[in-house]
């Protein structure tokens, strides 16, 4: 018998609660609270019409605004808070779970809507100067809630869908199961879809264009090597996918597992992008369209980024006309028995299984699918612990049973080719 407050209703939601519906001996009623209410009553009909048996009410929620959560909560009551929303929601839901004494759990780490803000401007400028990469996100803000969410008796796991989520799971998984030491971790993401625009992203346009068109970086010795926007690109021939290019990217996941693993000598992250989308994205940062910097047009204030995302397709929108499989997963070496080996975890997922399944594309399930699990794991108390932890702080063996349960079975090679 649980109760879970659902915060977002995008994409990455709209599976993550379908996939908790399925689970329904843990998850047995659910708030679906989100800006735009429609989406949520529209989620709760179709399980209505499935015959689900989780008692589903729904809310509107600003989850800007500290107090309008805390009234929710209150309201509701929920065992667990899980926010599928944005990433620029974490620290004040972060905040509601805290007054109200109740797990948080979330799909991607802290970073600001408005990165011209000055406090946060000047914070971020002495973070790139000591820690040494420039990226708009990092765990320090969700990591400084340690102590209070450690006094307040509650969880916080941060990160639980694929990448970072999985990726996690899978190094913790290796480590436990494969090594005595790990040395290298390389996570590849690759995405083998085609949805048939000449541009469109995955998940959410803001955050992901954000992402893609920073500088890159990784985790060496002990220290991070910042390179250029795409620099360094490599080939890789993706099991059940083919050969793709792919471009070594900053991510979430590597500080996590810098910090927790500090035997691991070099984390790298490429994450695979075609050439059309390469061309888009050139051209629409030259021409200033993913600025974040608020510009006056007619006498009003708008984002460039958040106008380009109104006008590019609904991620949640893609299933039904994308085709082909995603491959993520990560090769680890190290050392068993005194020995060097090399392993190859990863979990191959096709698009239109997906839409078959749940009406999403796989970028959505894949994110979706882990929400539920760790969801799962915090509320039946076997990932339950005071503080906030990343996936790779927990036995990983109950997360990787239920990715084989839940639709993202993962295969171990012991042979496989290494990425130079
Ligand atoms: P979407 O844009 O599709 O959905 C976001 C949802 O949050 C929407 O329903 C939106 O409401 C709602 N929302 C936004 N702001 C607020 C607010 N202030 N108050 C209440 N609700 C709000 O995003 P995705 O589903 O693609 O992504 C969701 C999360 O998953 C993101 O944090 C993303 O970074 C993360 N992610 C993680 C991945 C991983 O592997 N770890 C991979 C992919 C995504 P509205 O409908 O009104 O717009």
């Amino acid at each position: 018998m649980s109760k879970l407050l659902v915060i977002g209703c995008g994409g990455v939601a709209q599976v993550a609660i379908q996939k908790c519906a399925q689970n329904s001996k843990v998850f047995t009623e659910m708030c679906l609270a989100s800006r735009t209410v429609s989406k949520c009553d529209a989620l709760k009909e179709k399980l209505k019409k499935q015959g689900s048996p989780v008692k589903i009410t729904t809310a509107t929620v600003n989850a800007d605004d500290v107090k309008d959560l805390v009234k929710l909560i209150k309201e509701y009551q929920p065992d667990a808070v899980l926010n599928v929303a944005l990433p620029y929601q974490d620290l004040t839901i972060m905040d509601a779970c805290l007054e109200c004494k109740v797990d948080y759990i979330d799909t991607a780490n802290y970073e600001p809507e408005d990165t011209d803000e000055p406090v946060w401007r000047a914070a971020y400028e002495k973070r790139c100067k000591e820690k040494g990469f420039t990226a708009y996100f990092d765990y320090s803000y969700q990591w400084a809630y340690m102590d209070k969410f450690k006094e307040a008796g509650i969880t916080g796991l941060l990160g639980t869908g694929f990448d970072p989520g999985v990726t996690s799971v899978f190094t913790a998984y290796a480590k436990k199961h494969y090594f005595d030491e790990i040395h290298t971790v390389d996570i590849l993401d690759c995405n083998g879809g085609d949805h048939g625009y000449a541009f469109a992203t995955n998940f959410n346009p803001e955050i992901n264009l954000r992402e893609v068109s920073a500088n890159g970086s990784y985790w060496e010795d002990g220290h991070w090597v910042e390179t250029k926007p795409m620099e360094i690109k490599r080939e890789y021939d993706f099991p059940e996918v083919g050969m793709k290019d792919m471009y070594l990217l900053h991510h979430e996941e590597i500080e996590a597992l810098g910090r927790n693993f500090p035997e691991i000598k070099r984390i790298r992250f490429f994450m695979t992008f075609g050439q059309s989308y390469l061309d888009h994205m050139r051209c629409l940062e030259d021409v200033g369209m993913l600025s974040t910097t608020p510009i006056k047009f007619e006498g009003k204030d708008i984002v460039p980024i958040q106008f380009l995302k109104a006008l590019l397709p609904d991620p949640a929108s893609l299933g039904p006309r994308t085709v082909g499989k995603t491959n993520i997963g990560c090769i680890i070496r190290g050392i068993k028995d005194g020995k060097e080996k090399v392993i190859y975890i990863y979990n191959v997922c096709d698009h239109q299984e997906c839409y078959k399944e749940l009406g999403s594309q796989a970028i959505s399930y894949t994110t979706g699918v882990p929400a539920m699990i760790g969801t799962a794991l915090v509320i039946t108390g076997a990932w339950k612990k005071p503080g906030v932890f990343t996936t790779d702080e927990f036995d990983p063996d109950p997360y990787m049973d239920m990715l084989n349960e839940y639709g993202l079975p993962w295969v171990v090679d012991e042979n496989p080719v290494e990425v130079p």
